[in-house]
């Protein structure tokens, strides 16, 4: 997804991997833009509403899909993340956290792909 597809409060989901036969993440409301130093690149300020220490942190858009507004772009990419993931995890009855995000001091969300060497 590009940056200009959200605006603030938006309904978003961060996917983190695979329940039951179906795709899971955390749900998130869209705050306001913000930089995403992990990339360099422009990011949204996401609001978790469970999130406790962390209830503010910094995505970047590739990161979030829409959960409230059915849009096209974010189907397309949900079926493919689908078609991709779920047979891989066919057999699992439990929640699989695929360790694909992590969290920098400055509540920055980082995905593996762009976590770079000594930074
Ligand atoms: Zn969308």
């Amino acid at each position: 997804m590009t940056h200009a597809h959200f605006r603030p409060g938006d309904q978003v989901v961060i996917l983190k991997g695979v329940a039951g036969g179906e795709l899971w993440g955390d749900a998130m409301t869209v705050v306001t833009p913000s930089w995403h130093t992990p990339t360099d690149e422009d990011g949204w300020r996401l609001r978790d509403p469970n999130g406790g220490q962390q209830t503010f942190i910094t995505a970047h858009p590739r990161y979030m899909v829409h959960l409230s507004r059915r849009c096209p772009d974010c189907l397309i990419y949900l079926r493919a993340l689908e078609d991709y993931l779920l047979p891989k995890f066919a057999d699992a009855h439990t929640e699989i956290d695929c360790g694909w995000y992590s969290t920098t001091a400055l509540n920055q969300l980082v995905h593996i792909a762009d976590v770079r060497g000594g930074r």
